[in-house]
């Protein structure tokens, strides 16, 4: 088994002439929490929503523990376990957070709703589920319906529907946005607990949250990778400062 478990070579993105990702060459190290991290602008949702195949790229190609996945779809990618955090709006505001939970246990399972309805398999599911939510932190939130969350929480409960689809790599799209600094700090220890036996791929604006988190560190600046290394290494490299100070 390679060390590297997911690989870019020339990931270019061009969006009518204008290059917002170009060459980017990405190694990410199995078990390892990867952070690709820039200023406004530079690319690093392109490059997220490439990485999770909801762009296809210009040129250049993604590997995935062996397997070339440029030309895959999301599902698909998901199967092979590389799987992104469900955004918010894929949270079912009116449904309990466990139901939350539940239904992305279903989902992963394939099972349809006769099946949904055995008593066994839901007894089964809400195990599983009470489990993924003490891991998160969300037991007490349990039968609270997920639109009444507090911000901080519903991310969290993303991270559980997520870990539901027990990936081997998670793809985390700035999960501390707009978080009090408290929320981030809980963030943070989350996810360095859920990332154990797994590898995450993060990617934030904030480099104050890749401290202590990282173990690597991509910095991409005007679409193209401006920086690699250790937090250390990263934030102390002149043109990293000069490329958050002209933000
Ligand atoms: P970041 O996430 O680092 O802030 P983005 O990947 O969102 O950067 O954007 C990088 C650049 O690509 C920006 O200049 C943005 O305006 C441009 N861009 C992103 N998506 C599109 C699109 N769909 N069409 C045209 N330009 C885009």
């Amino acid at each position: 088994m390679s060390d590297i478990i997911l690989q870019t070579e020339n990931l270019t993105k061009e969006f009518r002439g204008f290059l917002a990702v170009q060459d980017v060459n990405i190694n990410v190290q199995r078990g390892t929490i990867h952070g690709l991290i820039g200023p406004n602008g530079a690319g690093k949702t392109t490059c997220f929503n490439l990485l999770t195949k909801f762009l296809i790229p210009t040129r250049g190609s993604i590997t995935y523990d062996g397997r070339d996945i440029t030309r895959m779809k999301p599902a698909e990618v998901a199967r092979l376990g590389l799987v992104r955090s469900f955004q918010i709006s894929a949270v079912f505001a009116n449904l309990t957070v466990l139901e939350n939970v539940r239904m992305a246990l279903q989902r992963q399972r394939g099972a349809s709703f006769d099946f949904w309805r055995s008593e066994k398999v839901l007894r089964q599911y809400d195990d599983r589920a009470h489990e993924l939510l003490a891991d998160v932190g969300l037991t007490e939130y349990a039968d609270l319906r997920a639109g009444q969350l507090p911000y901080g929480r519903k991310r969290a409960l993303e991270i559980a529907t997520t870990l539901a689809m027990d990936p081997a790599m998670m793809l985390l799209d700035e999960p501390t946005a707009g978080m009090t600094h408290e929320d981030v700090d809980r963030i943070v220890t989350l996810v360095k607990r859920v990332s154990a036996g797994r590898t995450v791929l993060l990617v934030e604006h904030n480099l104050k949250v890749v401290e202590g988190l990282c173990d690597r560190i991509t910095v991409l600046a005007r679409g193209q990778i401006l920086a690699e290394g250790d937090y250390a290494a990263v934030s102390r490299n002149p043109e990293v400062q000069a490329a958050y100070l002209g933000t």
